[in-house]
């Protein structure tokens, strides 16, 4: 008789350490991309995600090839994860419907595959990800913070860097944006096969009254809808169902895409207020990063190039023992004008003259969208290189 087989034993989860070198809160892009720079220059980690698995967020999800880069220095290959090419860009307003090359192949995933797969680096670079815990209160005590955790427990460290994106933590809100009045929603679909055929490869930005969005393909042939509306509008029309049937009646090419298309969840996400334009000049010794130190309107589809350069950048300044304050600075002055004239841009758009100039300009002048883009990413010198492994 053969000895019975003994089981292995799961290898008991180290206790967290309660007191750590670097402490991130949020792993979203941002918090992640820090992380996990600060862990492979091993300095003990440990990142608090609010959210216990992997969840889905308020997002357009178009890559920028400035974010597809960082991925690719993150150990991420997003088109390994299903990510689909965008090359076009199909623009509609009312009746009118105009068609332009991007100047770059971006590409489109959704936030809850990318997010994970960041998440996952950060941990295999040696960072402590700890799901479903959220800080509650952050507080400065001489040179440490300390943080309470929604646990009960205490994290304290010597460094805190804040990347709760959308979400302010209570006593840490930032300052109003530039363009503040806006409602963000999200949407997954299923478009009827002759729609997703049209669709691929191309974003499409759609005008209607009181807002804009975007429609692309992710992963799967999944079809998603993300737009932004003035509050005021929202209000008129009551709610979500309301807003998408007076999107459909004013846009016709949106009414076509979403003819016979399906839901893919009961509601769809929202997010409010979305402080479009801020750029954070906190001095506290905290370290900003993603929303919390930049948020660029959503039309440009930079803020997830911006969450990891900014993660990046403040990982980097950090090792090399510059302070915040330095940091914050550095950040502001490589962001501020793409901000401000898209900013500017985000403001026009949302008004009734936009929706008929629009589609106009673009079709009369295409190199338009080109020195718009160029315009309002981060500047090509300002980009960093991997850190060293
Ligand atoms: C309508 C809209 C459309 C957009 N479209 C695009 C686009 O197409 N392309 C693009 O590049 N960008 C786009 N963006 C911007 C992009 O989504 C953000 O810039 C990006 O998500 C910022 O990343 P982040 O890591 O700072 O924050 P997030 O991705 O929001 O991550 C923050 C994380 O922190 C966690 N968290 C929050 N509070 C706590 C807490 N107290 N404790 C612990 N964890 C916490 C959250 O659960 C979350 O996972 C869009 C934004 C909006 C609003």
């Amino acid at each position: 008789m053969t000895a019975p087989r003994s089981m292995p034993m799961p290898k008991p989860k180290p206790k967290p350490n309660p007191n750590v070198d670097n402490l991130v809160i949020g792993g979203g892009l941002a918090g992640a991309m820090a992380a996990m720079r600060l862990a492979a220059a091993g300095r003990d980690v440990a990142l608090l995600e609010k959210e216990p698995a992997a969840h889905h967020k308020v997002c357009g999800e178009f890559l920028s090839p400035e974010a597809v880069a960082y991925l690719h220095q993150a150990g991420v290959d997003p088109v390994r994860l299903g990510a689909v090419p965008i090359r076009f860009l199909r623009l509609s307003a009312k009746s009118r419907v105009v068609e332009t090359a991007l100047p770059f192949t971006a590409l489109s995933l959704s936030r809850c595959v990318l997010d994970e797969a960041l998440l996952a680096r950060a941990a295999e670079q040696g960072c402590d990800v700890r799901r479903g815990v959220s800080v509650e209160k952050l507080t400065q005590r001489a040179d440490t913070w300390v943080a309470k955790l929604s646990d009960e427990s205490l994290q304290s460290a010597h460094t805190a860097f804040l990347a709760t994106g959308k979400h302010d933590l209570r006593g840490w809100t930032r300052m109003p944006g530039k363009h503040n009045d806006l409602v963000g929603f999200k949407l997954h679909w299923r478009l009827a096969t002759a729609q997703t055929e049209a669709l691929r490869q191309f974003m499409e930005l759609f005008l209607f009254s009181g807002g804009y969005g975007g429609l692309s393909l992710v992963e799967n042939d999944t079809a998603n809808l993300c737009l932004v509306v003035r509050r005021s509008t929202l209000r008129k029309l009551r709610g979500w169902n309301e807003l998408l049937a007076a999107l459909r009646l004013e846009n016709r090419h949106m009414q076509q895409r979403l003819e016979g298309a399906q839901p893919l969840w009961q509601r769809p996400l929202a997010i409010s207020p979305i402080p479009y334009g801020y750029l954070a000049t906190r001095p506290h010794g905290l370290w900003c990063v993603g929303d919390q130190a930049a948020v660029i309107p959503s039309f440009t589809g930079d803020g997830m190039s911006i969450a990891l350069h900014s993660g990046a950048l403040a990982a980097q300044m950090h090792l090399a023992g510059d302070t915040s304050d330095q940091y914050h600075r550095a950040l502001q002055s490589q962001l501020k004008s793409g901000m401000g004239l898209a900013t500017w841009l985000s403001r026009a758009m949302v008004t009734r003259a936009a929706r008929e100039l629009v589609p106009l300009g673009v079709s009369l002048f295409p190199r338009a969208i080109k020195s718009i883009a160029t315009s309002t990413r981060i500047p090509s010198h300002a980009l960093l290189a991997a850190s060293p492994q």
